[in-house]
């Protein structure tokens, strides 16, 4: 691909944005960059140092200097914090609602912000997360809004986490999805919200291939 191209891919948990960005990505020989891994990485630097997840002014004493890196090796993402890499470890559940508090400071959104699109001005990339193509980059080349049911994508996180062998409960984790999609939906500061010229896929009864050729359609 000749001319550096940025693809916008937003919605809420469980949507299987991560799954398709990865492919469209690979197909299209770009990057993918995993922004909820960004907001999962910080959160887990606030839990390591006994910081509670919606206490902005400690979350403040670290934010500007966190070191958070993204890495690309073996054809995936890793999200490297102080130097550890902890890309299976910020898949843990307890993470995932203490990401969903920890994103809705505004501290923690322009500092990830700020790095996304300093990656994101340097190189093609598919950007997966909930405020790509309302904030991040408002001029992405093309921009999709890709959701599905909260039963459908609590289906699926349950199905990936168990066979990452984690013990969870299909209702719990129902819940924790909706409360992730309240957060999202309702915090001040760049909520997850379909960008105007956002093209809206329910992924409720596709599968990943034909979400991916859906969108691939629009592109190529
Ligand atoms: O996508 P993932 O579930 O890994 O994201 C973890 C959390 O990070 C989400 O619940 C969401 O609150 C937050 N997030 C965000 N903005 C993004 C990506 C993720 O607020 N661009």
């Amino acid at each position: 691909m000749e001319k550096r191209i940025s693809i916008a891919l937003d919605g809420p948990s469980g949507s299987g944005k991560s799954t398709v960005a990865k492919q469209i990505a690979q197909k299209l020989n770009i990057l993918y960059l995993d922004t909820g891994a960004m907001y999962r990485a910080t959160a887990l630097k606030a839990i390591s140092l006994n910081i509670d997840t919606f206490d902005e002014e400690g979350v403040k004493t670290f934010i500007d200097d966190i070191d958070l890196q993204i890495k690309y090796f073996d054809g995936t993402q890793h999200t490297f914090l102080d130097g550890q890499d902890v890309s299976e470890k910020i898949r843990e559940p307890h993470v995932s609602m203490a990401a969903s508090n920890i994103s809705s400071l505004k501290c923690v959104r322009l500092k990830m912000v700020d790095m996304q699109r300093k990656i994101a001005q340097s190189m093609s990339c598919v950007l997966d997360g909930r405020d790509i193509g309302s904030f991040v980059l408002p001029n992405a080349d093309f921009k999709f809004y890709v959701t599905a049911s909260v039963r459908v994508r609590a289906d699926r996180r349950y199905k990936e986490l168990v066979a990452k062998g984690h013990n969870v409960d299909f209702d719990d984790l129902e819940k924790e999805i909706e409360q992730r999609d309240y957060n999202d939906k309702n915090r001040d500061f760049a909520p997850l919200k379909q960008a105007e010229d956002a093209i809206y896929i329910d992924t409720s009864d596709m599968n990943v291939e034909e979400v991916v050729s859906k969108i691939l359609s629009y592109i190529v």
